[in-house]
């Protein structure tokens, strides 16, 4: 019998084969952090819903992230698994089941942070947990890291594979070890990190013994045609740290020792900011950026290779494959962003697909308050709530103020679980403050979200009426049931000397414009998110631009990553960041302020863009308050701030009608 192809995918859709596992399709999802685990390192029903539905959407395999192979000298992130305590076994059989029940195989990622293990832990005050790697060192952070002994290493080599039969006993599919981003695997490749001198350190055949014996102890383990993958990135980018021809050479010794099922080539050092932001795409990066080094390797190995890094589209990644760069794609943020990816590319639903727009959001909620998140995603954290199906409820004229993510959001979850929804928004076009993206080309995913968010409305049937400002009055006349107010923000204008009277001063309307209508020198007041990617942005365009911020720091509001990656960019840029810098006057020179010393200072403008934030239009949703029997507040109505924010809110209070 012959086999049909995809469609619209033939390459991502056909099968392929690692070790004795046959795999639907080459769209695997790769590990990428979890909602809190519980407190003894278990999965909680939340864990499970979250894999659950990360499996739904036809990817064919996903991998579970974070599974420790020794709590006391690997732990790295808190949210991870103890695959090295039988007591694992009956939430992670579960978590395996709730894989299986979308034809889908299940991986589980073998970790040990090494010498970065216990960092946070030590920061907190637990001095007593001491920190090891393959040399002593003083690490970035100030902590002492000690070199392990001889018994260490092969307790660790031991561990691997005693976590993995763990796993392979609760039906686990496929061992995903971990040997890139930085953790302790690298840490022996990588000759910037690995300084011993005894036959675990120093020639690349030494450097590369404890990857090797750890594939050999996992494979003791699981037995032959159990399959493995082993991660490498396929260059460090770490000061002293191998390149792309090292590690091809690595690969190759992978490769020729013949126990690997699959080498997936991501880059990177985790805990070395620049390189972090190549290991996870930063927005300021072209998709699969990564795909290069994947590819490079390819060429030199018989195993199969994957690729992984910044990929959202389905068009790239059949090109990659027929490309001959890789022979399986990873998606990590993307499976997040719409874990559906898979299935609307072999359906012929490509366009429905959002796409991550690389913000970082998702690490931010893992790396403070370990809340997993997602910007655009709303039900990421609430799997266990929306496997279930929406609440039935008693079809309700409901009205939304207001057509940005916010509202957006708010009237098509309302219109989903069948209520008659008008959408009200005073501009042209939906959107709300994500009109402003448009023509940012680092910032396009993130407008093209807003315009699918649009369409998504108006194929739910809600009725949407442009150009139409809500006024009490208006609101009244529709008698609706219940009114959602997404009315947003107002910008703030400082109270600073010839500010409202000067025709040199703009606001960031326009971004609104694919040409700014902005002078070649552009002063912005606000070193926050928005200032700072506007002045990158202009910068880009070609423009002198200066950043005015009064207090020390710049970009507070962006995730700790994407705080990285605007560092990185104004490094490499033009822009002129002044912090401790407080703008006093407008003149038909330009900006003049006060520096940290005191002393006054002129940057000359032909244009002073104002970005010194937005507050929460109270006088808008204060007259519409009680202008329908009951209203809710939502997004930056209530408190000017993200998407995040906006599009959850209004997700959540559709599902409370
Ligand atoms: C330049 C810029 C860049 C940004 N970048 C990011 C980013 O990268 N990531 C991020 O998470 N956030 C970003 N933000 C913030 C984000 O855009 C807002 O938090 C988000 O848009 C708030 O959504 P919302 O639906 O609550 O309000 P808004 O997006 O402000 O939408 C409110 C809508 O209500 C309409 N409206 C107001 N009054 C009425 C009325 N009486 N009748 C009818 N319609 C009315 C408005 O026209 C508007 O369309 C950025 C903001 C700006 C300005």
């Amino acid at each position: 019998m012959a086999d049909l192809v995809n469609k619209y995918y033939p390459l991502l859709g056909s099968p392929i084969k690692l070790g004795n596992r046959t795999f639907k399709n080459r769209i695997f999802g790769a590990p990428m952090g979890q909602p809190d685990v519980a407190p003894d390192f278990t999965m909680t029903d939340d864990n499970i819903a979250f894999y659950d539905n990360r499996a739904s959407g036809g990817a064919a395999s996903i991998c579970v992230s974070e599974c420790v192979i020794d709590m006391k000298t690997g732990l790295g992130h808190t949210n991870a698994i103890d695959l090295s305590n039988r007591n694992i076994l009956p939430s992670f059989t579960n978590c395996a089941k709730a894989i299986h029940k979308h034809d889908c195989m299940a991986a589980f990622e073998l970790s040990h942070a090494g010498k970065f293990a216990n960092a946070r832990n030590q920061a907190e005050g637990a001095k007593d947990l001491l920190r090891y790697g393959p040399s002593e060192e003083v690490a970035t952070d100030g902590q002492e890291i000690h070199e392990m002994t001889e018994e260490m290493i092969e307790a660790a080599i031991y561990h691997y594979g005693h976590s993995s039969a763990i796993a392979k006993e609760a039906g686990f599919d496929m061992a995903f070890i971990h040997g890139g981003h930085g953790w302790i695997i690298q840490q022996f490749m990588s000759p910037a990190m690995n300084r011993r001198t005894d036959e675990w350190g120093g020639t690349l055949e030494k450097r590369m013994k404890f990857p090797l014996a750890v594939i050999e102890s996992v494979r003791k383990a699981v037995g032959r045609g159990f399959p493995i993958e082993f991660r490498i990135s396929g260059a460090e980018y770490l000061p002293g740290g191998y390149d792309l021809d090292e590690a091809v050479r690595m690969a190759e010794m992978i490769d020729e020792q013949g126990l690997v099922d699959l080498i997936h080539v991501s880059a990177g050092v985790h805990e070395y900011p620049d390189a972090f932001v190549i290991t996870h795409p930063s927005m300021f990066l072209e998709h699969g950026s990564n795909v290069h080094l994947a590819a490079e390797i390819k060429k030199h190995v018989s195993t199969p290779v994957a690729t992984v890094g910044g990929i959202n589209d389905p068009d790239m990644m059949e090109e990659i494959l027929a490309s001959g760069k890789a022979d399986v794609v990873e998606l990590s943020r993307q499976l997040l962003v719409d874990p559906q990816t898979p299935k609307k590319a072999f359906t012929g639903h490509k366009d429905d697909i959002t796409k991550c727009c690389r913000c970082f959001t998702c690490f931010k909620g893992q790396l403070t308050t370990r809340v997993l998140q997602c910007a655009l995603n709303p039900e990421i954290g609430h799997e266990a709530e929306h496997r279930q199906g929406f609440r039935p409820t008693e079809p309700k004229k409901v009205a939304v103020i207001g057509g940005g993510p916010g509202g957006m959001e708010a009237a098509l979850t309302a219109a989903k679980r069948g209520h008659q929804v008008t959408l009200i928004e005073k501009n042209s076009r939906l959107g709300g403050e994500l009109l402003h993206e448009e023509f940012v080309p680092f910032k396009k995913d993130l407008f093209d979200y807003a315009v699918l968010q649009a369409k998504r409305c108006e194929e739910a049937g809600v009725d949407i009426k442009l150009n139409t400002e809500a006024t009490p009055e208006l609101l009244q006349s529709m008698d609706v049931d219940v009114a959602i107010i997404a009315t947003g923000a107002k910008p703030v204008t400082p109270p600073i000397e010839g500010i409202t009277d000067s025709p040199k001063v703009a606001g960031l309307d326009v971004l609104l414009d694919k040409d700014p209508k902005v002078g070649q020198k552009v002063v912005i007041i606000g070193g926050g998110l928005v200032g700072c990617e506007t002045a990158i942005y202009l910068d880009g365009l070609g423009k002198d631009v200066t950043v005015v911020e009064m207090t020390g720091n710049f970009a507070p509001d962006a995730p700790e990553m994407h705080h990285i990656a605007i560092d990185k960019e104004f490094r490499s840029d033009r822009v002129d960041l002044r912090l401790n810098t407080a703008a006093k006057k407008v003149t038909d020179e330009g900006l003049v302020c006060t520096d940290a010393d005191g002393n006054e200072v002129t940057f000359p403008a032909d244009t002073i863009l104002l970005a010194a934030g937005f507050r929460s239009d109270d006088e808008t949703s204060n007259a519409l308050r009680w202008a329908a029997p009951w209203t809710v507040r939502i997004g930056d109505a209530v408190k000017a701030g993200q998407v995040l924010q906006a599009s959850a809110q209004g997700h959540f209070a559709a599902l409370d009608i």
